[in-house]
């Protein structure tokens, strides 16, 4: 399998095709693109029973090993190897339970299940990928030779999934700013409570956006960048995308009782990551009927699904909502989508992304045939959420199942039900695929909304107790590119 840049035409490729592990630790490609495989694997339906069994037999690791496996040529990183790691990033101890990602059913009525990707170490669905992340860098890392400074921003849970996920590995340093005072007290803790010498923590005296721009800075300077090794775990980092697919396999397995049947999945959106893989599962030949694309009052996206237009917003037009994770101004992943929508051409996916967006803010497609035909021939359907929304699904869910969903859920949950409705009015009441509502994270993170709706306090799994006592290890910076450079020096030794 090779990789190839969205942006380049297959006719004098501007990015030569890479090996998965020549991309895995690079961000974009080098015509500023992001990279996709050259074509995605099929499965037939012999082999999706056979993914089905494996799942049930052996677990979720020999799943994700086999799927990892469709990706990653044999010569690139043997089966055996890719086995070993998934054995170590998918485990009991870190996720809690044998599934690894459980799949439960509200009741029956309701035609809709929960997918529960957030019970890895940091309670948020991040460490699906990120804890695989993890041990792939390292074994990479090992097999070159070489070490790694990843020098990240946060605003709470990807530097919390990052740091969780790079811990005691070799090779592997972390130094992650956030904004000082700005993080819920849950993600301080989680985050400062890491007591370990490769993992730094420095909080800067500024927003989150100073904290990127300090990370922007410091990898302008080719000569620092390079002598202090400095890498990143971005969003559009493939190997994210491919882990996810995994999950969207195994709970498509668990929901279902024969191999032909279809599920739906509805999925918060911020980054386009999460739902991508979805995509790319469907693509795969998984039997997914609907991808319900839910968003918040940032709602670029649903706009995009029900217009045709994509306008990327500016940070001051950006809300904070009580789904934080999913306060974006622009979808990072959302070029691999409509690489795939335009018929997989460089050049429209380059005119659009590099060209339009440089020079008009935004592209409109609503007049093409790919656009017209799209939710039929990629089961995309969107919607949008407001906070009373948000609050409204979880007092529902709660008191009529006693199940408890983060606000991040809920947008989905409200999704969901907004597509199930209508399209029961379309066709008479007949019997809908039953919808996977993804979770993405734990409601403890949320606690504050989680009350708001319920009046109840969200319990504390056993595995965070004492974390709010727990002694802070974090160093100070001033909001100064010559700070944060001092702090890498020192501890690079270099
Ligand atoms: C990151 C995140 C999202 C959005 O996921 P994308 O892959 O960026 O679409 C949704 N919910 C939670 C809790 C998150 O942390």
């Amino acid at each position: 399998m090779r990789y190839v840049s969205t942006r380049s035409s297959a006719t004098g490729a501007s990015t030569p095709a890479a090996s998965f592990s020549d991309i895995l630790l690079e961000g974009l490609a080098a015509d500023g693109g992001l990279y996709v495989p050259e074509s995605y694997p099929r499965l037939d339906t012999d082999q999706l029973e056979d993914l089905r069994t494996l799942l049930a037999t052996e677990g979720y690791a020999a799943l994700a090993a086999e799927v990892l496996g469709l990706f990653i040529d044999p010569e690139d990183i043997p089966p055996a190897d890719l086995r070993r790691l998934t054995e170590r990033a998918y485990t009991k101890e870190a996720f809690g339970s044998e599934e690894i990602v459980p799949v439960t059913h509200l009741s029956p009525d309701t035609g809709l299940a929960i997918g529960h990707l957030s019970n890895g170490p940091t309670a948020a669905f991040k460490d699906m990928a990120m804890q695989l992340l993890g041990v792939l860098f390292e074994y990479e890392l090992g097999r070159r030779g070489t070490w790694l400074t990843i020098v990240g921003a946060t605003s709470g849970d990807t530097g919390s999934a990052a740091e969780y996920a790079m811990l005691g590995r070799q090779g592997v340093d972390v130094i992650m700013l956030s904004p000082a005072g700005r993080m819920t007290p849950f993600q301080q803790a989680q985050m400062f409570s890491i007591n370990d010498p490769h993992i730094v923590n420095a909080t800067v005296d500024g927003v989150f956006d100073d904290c990127q721009d300090l990370v922007k800075a410091v990898n302008q300077d080719a000569e620092f960048k390079s002598r202090h090794h400095i890498g990143a775990v971005n969003s559009i980092n493939w190997a994210r995308v491919v882990a996810q697919v995994i999950y969207y396999i195994a709970a498509w397995a668990q929901a279902i009782t024969s191999s032909a049947q279809k599920v739906s999945f509805s999925v918060p959106t911020g980054n386009f990551g999460n739902i991508l893989a979805g995509h790319v599962a469907r693509e795969m030949g998984v039997p997914i009927d609907r991808l319900i694309l839910a968003t918040n009052e940032n709602n670029v996206l649903h706009e995009f699904f029900s217009t045709g237009v994509y306008r990327p917003r500016s940070a001051a037009e950006t809300l904070a909502t009580s789904s934080p994770s999913m306060d974006i101004s622009k979808a990072s992943n959302f070029e691999r989508f409509v690489y795939d929508l335009l018929g997989r051409e460089g050049a429209r996916t380059r005119e659009l992304f590099a060209v339009a967006l440089a020079s008009d803010g935004f592209f409109d497609i609503s007049g093409t045939p790919e656009f017209a035909s799209l939710a039929e021939r990629y089961g995309f359907v969107s919607a949008t959420s407001t906070h009373a929304d948000r609050l409204t699904e979880i007092a529902h869910l709660w008191e009529t199942e006693g199940a408890l969903v983060d606000p991040h859920t809920a947008d989905a949950v409200h999704a969901a039900r907004q597509i199930l409705a209508s399209a029961t009015d379309r066709e008479g009441g007949g019997p809908a695929t039953p919808v996977i509502v993804m979770e993405t994270a734990l409601p403890v993170k949320f606690s504050q909304t989680i009350e708001e709706a319920t009046g109840i306090t969200p319990p504390l799994p056993e595995r965070f107790e004492g974390l709010a006592d727990a002694d802070r290890h974090v160093v100070e910076i001033p909001n100064d590119v010559d700070a944060l450079n001092d702090l890498i020096r020192r501890h690079t030794g270099r």
